[in-house]
């Protein structure tokens, strides 16, 4: 078994404990640095194996990426490619849902498109998450050569 991060081969109960509480298995520094960024950022654990795997598929993602003003789960930063894992479903107050369109704005100004994946998607439909993922990341390149 190896770290999903810097593939090192692991003890194997190590890597079963990890893959259990991070989704995937890491070595006891990656441990510790996704540990770190969990705790700081209150990063999902969908979100740690969606990087794992967009990782794996060649994408060069980001783990919490501080865009400026807040943290993003996620970032394509090649073809501006936020990613925010949801995790519960609020009930939105009118202000929120008004911030939330703000937010929006201001990542399109900035060329930025941001989508949201529900956690249940990645963690029953990790493959298809990712190669639609891929699918939107090809788009946007195209659309980066058209301007
Ligand atoms: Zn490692």
């Amino acid at each position: 078994m190896t770290c999903s991060d810097c593939n090192k081969s692991i003890d194997p109960e190590l890597g079963y404990h990890t893959t259990k509480s991070l989704g995937v298995p890491l070595c006891e520094r990656h441990r510790r640095l996704v540990e770190r960024v969990m705790e700081e950022n209150n990063t999902p654990v969908e979100a740690i194996q969606l990087f794992y795997a967009l990782k794996e598929a060649g994408t060069y993602p980001m783990l919490e990426w501080w865009d400026g003003q807040k943290s993003v789960d996620i970032a394509i930063s090649r073809v501006k490619l936020n990613i925010e894992v949801e995790t519960h479903y609020r009930q939105l107050t009118h202000e929120q849902a008004i911030n939330d369109l703000e937010e929006a704005m201001h990542s399109f100004k900035n060329g930025f498109t941001t989508i949201r994946i529900p956690h249940v998607a990645i963690s029953h439909y990790l493959e298809d998450t990712v190669r639609y993922i891929l699918g939107i990341i090809q788009g946007l390149k195209a659309n980066l050569k058209v301007i």
